[in-house]
């Protein structure tokens, strides 16, 4: 199996406190589904930080596809989190002041691709993951559970290597839940490695394997 992210002896703590993690290591391979479980407060949503290169560890290296990414600039990392990396946040974290479709499509700038060449893969996601939106409504307008979705549409609108999501099914009833997960291994058998966050045992029972924090 091709490993696709991996973690090498990773060590990480939030100012002067004690390690969130210490020395850990875990590789994701193409084509598979990993849920990261652990009690509230353990650090499961700084793992996922840290794995999307947006925090930096005190010692150990993140690695996409066999490359170590942590000597990376700055730029670089940001270039790599724009083409390789989909990010679900746990509140979703959208922009309340442009539409459902402007939001989904603001990374495609990031990759120097041509916006109107994207609408109709964003309206397809949109369609996939049914949300039942309007493409202009604004996420004022939308509940939790849409917002949720939308923020899955927007992590897989530039087709990530890398799929990271936080609690993505935490407001969802079952028949959205269902299509999240099936989103979520499509994308897998794409060739992405899915890591997901969850306290969901629904959830954890439909992945691949289930990583303990
Ligand atoms: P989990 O996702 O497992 O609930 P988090 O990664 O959110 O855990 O948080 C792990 C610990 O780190 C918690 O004690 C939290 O309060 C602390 N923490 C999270 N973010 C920060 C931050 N930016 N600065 C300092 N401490 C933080």
């Amino acid at each position: 199996m091709t490993v696709r992210l991996a973690a090498r002896d990773l060590t990480f703590r939030y100012d002067a406190s004690t390690a969130l993690l210490e020395h850990w290591s875990a590789e994701f391979h193409a084509g598979e589904v990993v849920a990261v479980t652990g009690p509230s407060g353990r650090g499961k949503s700084t793992l996922l930080y840290l794995l999307g290169l947006m925090l930096r560890p005190a010692s150990g290296q993140v690695l996409l596809d066999g490359h170590a990414m942590q000597a990376r600039r700055d730029h670089e990392r940001a270039a790599a989190r724009a083409t390789q990396f989909g990010f679900v946040f746990q509140d979703a974290a959208l922009d309340p002041s442009r539409t459902v479709l402007d939001n989904i499509l603001e990374t495609t700038l990031y990759r120097g691709e041509r916006r109107r060449d994207r609408v109709s893969r964003a309206e397809g996601l949109i369609e996939q993951m049914g949300v039942g939106l309007r493409r202009d409504a604004k996420p004022g307008q939308v509940s939790g559970g849409q917002a949720q979705r939308i923020a899955l549409c927007r992590a897989l609108i530039g087709n990530p290597r890398v799929l990271l999501a936080d609690e993505p099914t935490g407001n969802l009833d079952p028949a959205s839940s269902d299509v999240v997960v099936e989103a979520m291994h499509d994308q897998a058998s794409r060739g992405a490695a899915v890591v997901v966050v969850t306290h969901d045992p629904v959830l954890v029972a439909r992945c691949d394997r289930k990583l303990e924090l």
